[in-house]
Protein backbone atom coordinates (compact mmCIF):
# COMPACT_ATOMS: atom_id res chain seq x y z
CA UNK A 1 0.00 0.00 0.00
CA UNK A 2 1.52 3.19 -0.96
CA UNK A 3 -0.29 6.76 -0.99
CA UNK A 4 -0.75 7.23 -4.75
CA UNK A 5 -2.13 10.74 -5.38
CA UNK A 6 -3.44 13.62 -3.10
CA UNK A 7 -6.44 15.95 -4.76
CA UNK A 8 -7.28 19.32 -3.35
CA UNK A 9 -9.84 21.88 -4.09
CA UNK A 10 -10.68 24.75 -1.61
CA UNK A 11 -8.12 23.47 1.05
CA UNK A 12 -6.00 26.45 3.12
CA UNK A 13 -4.11 27.90 -0.43
CA UNK A 14 -5.69 25.20 -2.77
CA UNK A 15 -8.24 27.70 -4.22
CA UNK A 16 -7.97 25.83 -7.88
CA UNK A 17 -8.39 22.06 -7.87
CA UNK A 18 -4.92 20.27 -7.67
CA UNK A 19 -3.81 16.50 -7.97
CA UNK A 20 -0.41 15.38 -6.89
CA UNK A 21 0.68 11.88 -7.94
CA UNK A 22 3.45 9.95 -6.24
CA UNK A 23 5.01 6.94 -6.91
CA UNK A 24 6.35 4.35 -5.06
CA UNK A 25 9.68 5.44 -2.89
CA UNK A 26 10.45 9.18 -2.02
CA UNK A 27 8.46 12.59 -2.99
CA UNK A 28 10.02 15.37 -1.63
CA UNK A 29 8.28 18.72 -2.23
CA UNK A 30 10.49 21.72 -2.27
CA UNK A 31 8.89 25.16 -2.24
CA UNK A 32 9.73 28.57 -0.74
CA UNK A 33 8.38 29.43 3.05
CA UNK A 34 4.75 29.99 2.85
CA UNK A 35 4.49 28.65 -0.27
CA UNK A 36 1.96 25.67 0.70
CA UNK A 37 4.07 22.75 1.38
CA UNK A 38 2.83 22.11 5.02
CA UNK A 39 -0.40 22.34 3.86
CA UNK A 40 -0.57 18.96 1.95
CA UNK A 41 0.42 17.45 4.44
CA UNK A 42 -2.27 19.34 6.84
CA UNK A 43 -4.87 18.01 3.95
CA UNK A 44 -3.52 14.42 4.33
CA UNK A 45 -4.01 14.23 8.00
CA UNK A 46 -7.92 15.59 7.82
CA UNK A 47 -8.76 13.23 4.64
CA UNK A 48 -7.88 10.66 7.39
CA UNK A 49 -10.42 12.30 10.09
CA UNK A 50 -8.28 15.05 12.08
CA UNK A 51 -10.39 17.07 14.45
CA UNK A 52 -8.37 19.45 16.17
CA UNK A 53 -7.84 22.69 14.30
CA UNK A 54 -5.18 23.44 16.28
CA UNK A 55 -3.32 20.45 14.86
CA UNK A 56 -4.57 21.76 11.59
CA UNK A 57 -2.31 24.89 12.53
CA UNK A 58 -6.09 26.71 12.22
CA UNK A 59 -8.45 28.31 14.77
CA UNK A 60 -11.40 26.93 13.95
CA UNK A 61 -11.74 23.98 11.45
CA UNK A 62 -13.56 26.94 9.17
CA UNK A 63 -10.08 27.82 8.79
CA UNK A 64 -9.17 24.94 6.16
CA UNK A 65 -11.51 26.63 3.64
CA UNK A 66 -9.55 29.20 1.21
CA UNK A 67 -9.98 32.26 2.69
CA UNK A 68 -9.40 34.21 -0.63
CA UNK A 69 -6.49 36.76 -1.81
CA UNK A 70 -6.38 39.82 -3.39
CA UNK A 71 -6.99 38.50 -6.61
CA UNK A 72 -9.05 35.66 -5.58
CA UNK A 73 -12.93 35.14 -3.92
CA UNK A 74 -12.97 32.94 -0.79
CA UNK A 75 -14.60 29.71 -1.30
CA UNK A 76 -17.32 28.16 0.58
CA UNK A 77 -16.19 24.18 0.77
CA UNK A 78 -13.22 22.35 1.31
CA UNK A 79 -12.05 18.91 -0.43
CA UNK A 80 -9.35 16.60 0.17
CA UNK A 81 -8.93 13.03 -1.85
CA UNK A 82 -6.57 10.63 -0.57
CA UNK A 83 -5.81 7.65 -3.01
CA UNK A 84 -4.03 4.82 -1.81
CA UNK A 85 -2.63 1.96 -4.17
CA UNK A 86 -4.76 -1.30 -2.57
CA UNK A 87 -2.57 -3.45 -4.75
CA UNK A 88 -1.17 -5.74 -1.89
CA UNK A 89 -4.31 -5.56 -0.03
CA UNK A 90 -3.38 -4.22 2.99
CA UNK A 91 -6.97 -1.96 3.18
CA UNK A 92 -9.57 -4.94 3.86
CA UNK A 93 -11.88 -3.81 0.78
CA UNK A 94 -11.94 -5.42 -2.41
CA UNK A 95 -10.38 -2.59 -4.43
CA UNK A 96 -6.61 -1.82 -6.02
CA UNK A 97 -7.22 1.35 -5.27
CA UNK A 98 -8.93 3.38 -1.99
CA UNK A 99 -9.96 6.68 -2.47
CA UNK A 100 -10.87 8.91 0.94
CA UNK A 101 -12.59 12.11 0.56
CA UNK A 102 -13.32 14.55 2.79
CA UNK A 103 -15.72 17.43 2.62
CA UNK A 104 -16.50 20.78 5.26
CA UNK A 105 -18.74 23.57 4.14
CA UNK A 106 -18.99 26.89 5.49
CA UNK A 107 -22.38 26.09 6.72
CA UNK A 108 -20.61 23.38 9.17
CA UNK A 109 -21.91 20.63 7.10
CA UNK A 110 -19.78 17.63 6.14
CA UNK A 111 -19.05 14.34 4.91
CA UNK A 112 -16.70 11.36 4.08
CA UNK A 113 -16.78 9.22 1.43
CA UNK A 114 -15.21 5.69 0.73
CA UNK A 115 -14.57 5.26 -3.33
CA UNK A 116 -17.51 7.68 -3.46
CA UNK A 117 -20.07 6.23 -1.51
CA UNK A 118 -20.85 8.12 1.57
CA UNK A 119 -19.55 6.97 4.94
CA UNK A 120 -18.78 7.04 8.82
CA UNK A 121 -15.54 8.47 10.17
CA UNK A 122 -15.70 5.69 11.98
CA UNK A 123 -15.90 3.05 9.04
CA UNK A 124 -12.70 4.89 7.58
CA UNK A 125 -11.02 4.77 11.64
CA UNK A 126 -11.93 1.20 10.48
CA UNK A 127 -10.64 0.30 7.04
CA UNK A 128 -7.39 1.79 8.42
CA UNK A 129 -6.75 0.37 11.06
CA UNK A 130 -4.96 -2.49 10.29
CA UNK A 131 -2.78 -0.37 7.94
CA UNK A 132 -0.85 1.64 10.43
CA UNK A 133 -2.16 4.55 8.28
CA UNK A 134 -4.54 7.00 10.57
CA UNK A 135 -4.40 10.22 11.92
CA UNK A 136 -3.39 9.26 15.42
CA UNK A 137 -0.84 6.58 14.15
CA UNK A 138 2.26 9.03 13.04
CA UNK A 139 2.65 7.79 9.52
CA UNK A 140 2.17 11.87 9.34
CA UNK A 141 4.41 13.86 11.26
CA UNK A 142 3.86 17.80 10.74
CA UNK A 143 5.93 20.53 11.42
CA UNK A 144 7.05 20.63 14.99
CA UNK A 145 5.94 17.39 15.92
CA UNK A 146 9.14 15.82 15.91
CA UNK A 147 10.54 18.06 18.56
CA UNK A 148 7.34 16.98 20.33
CA UNK A 149 8.43 13.58 19.91
CA UNK A 150 12.10 13.77 20.43
CA UNK A 151 11.51 15.49 23.66
CA UNK A 152 9.06 13.34 24.88
CA UNK A 153 9.41 11.81 28.69
CA UNK A 154 9.37 8.31 28.36
CA UNK A 155 5.62 7.79 29.48
CA UNK A 156 4.53 10.02 26.40
CA UNK A 157 6.89 7.90 24.24
CA UNK A 158 5.86 4.68 25.57
CA UNK A 159 2.21 5.61 24.21
CA UNK A 160 3.08 7.11 20.83
CA UNK A 161 5.38 3.93 20.55
CA UNK A 162 1.96 1.67 21.52
CA UNK A 163 -0.27 3.55 18.83
CA UNK A 164 2.15 3.61 16.46
CA UNK A 165 2.22 -0.19 16.78
CA UNK A 166 -1.60 -0.63 16.52
CA UNK A 167 -2.59 -1.03 20.38
CA UNK A 168 -4.83 2.37 19.70
CA UNK A 169 -7.18 0.05 17.54
CA UNK A 170 -7.95 -2.25 20.48
CA UNK A 171 -7.90 0.69 23.02
CA UNK A 172 -10.96 2.37 20.80
CA UNK A 173 -12.80 -0.92 20.25
CA UNK A 174 -12.62 -1.33 24.49
CA UNK A 175 -13.80 1.89 24.93
CA UNK A 176 -17.02 1.48 22.47
CA UNK A 177 -17.45 -1.68 24.51
CA UNK A 178 -17.45 0.23 27.75
CA UNK A 179 -19.44 3.06 26.54
CA UNK A 180 -22.27 0.61 25.20
CA UNK A 181 -22.50 -1.55 28.98
CA UNK A 182 -22.13 1.57 30.27
CA UNK A 183 -25.01 2.45 28.65
CA UNK A 184 -27.41 -0.55 28.80
CA UNK A 185 -26.79 -0.27 32.71
CA UNK A 186 -27.99 3.05 33.22
CA UNK A 187 -30.96 1.94 31.04
CA UNK A 188 -31.91 -1.18 32.86
CA UNK A 189 -31.71 1.29 36.53
P1 LIG B 1 7.02 27.06 5.70
O1 LIG B 1 8.12 26.44 4.91
O2 LIG B 1 7.27 28.48 6.11
O3 LIG B 1 6.54 26.20 6.84
P2 LIG B 1 5.00 26.14 3.86
O4 LIG B 1 5.48 26.11 2.46
O5 LIG B 1 4.90 24.84 4.59
O6 LIG B 1 5.80 27.20 4.71
P3 LIG B 1 2.31 26.51 4.60
O7 LIG B 1 2.50 26.76 6.04
O8 LIG B 1 1.80 25.18 4.17
O9 LIG B 1 3.61 26.85 3.82
O10 LIG B 1 1.31 27.57 3.94
C1 LIG B 1 1.09 28.80 4.51
C2 LIG B 1 0.29 29.61 3.52
O11 LIG B 1 -1.03 29.08 3.41
C3 LIG B 1 0.17 31.04 4.01
O12 LIG B 1 0.45 31.88 2.93
C4 LIG B 1 -1.28 31.18 4.40
O13 LIG B 1 -1.79 32.45 4.17
C5 LIG B 1 -1.94 30.17 3.47
N1 LIG B 1 -3.20 29.71 4.03
C6 LIG B 1 -3.41 28.96 5.12
N2 LIG B 1 -4.74 28.78 5.34
C7 LIG B 1 -5.37 29.43 4.33
C8 LIG B 1 -6.76 29.62 3.99
N3 LIG B 1 -7.75 29.10 4.71
N4 LIG B 1 -7.02 30.37 2.88
C9 LIG B 1 -6.04 30.89 2.14
N5 LIG B 1 -4.72 30.74 2.39
C10 LIG B 1 -4.40 30.02 3.48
Amino acid sequence: MYLRAVSIRGFKSFATKSVLNFEPGITVIVGPNGSGKSNITDGILWALGEQSARTLRGASMEDVIFAGTAHKQALGAAEVSITLDNSDGAVPIDFSEVTITRRLYRSGESDYRLNGTPCRLIDIHEILSDTGLGREMYSVISQGRLDDILNSRPRDRRQLLEEAAGVLKHKRRRDRATRKVGSMESKQS
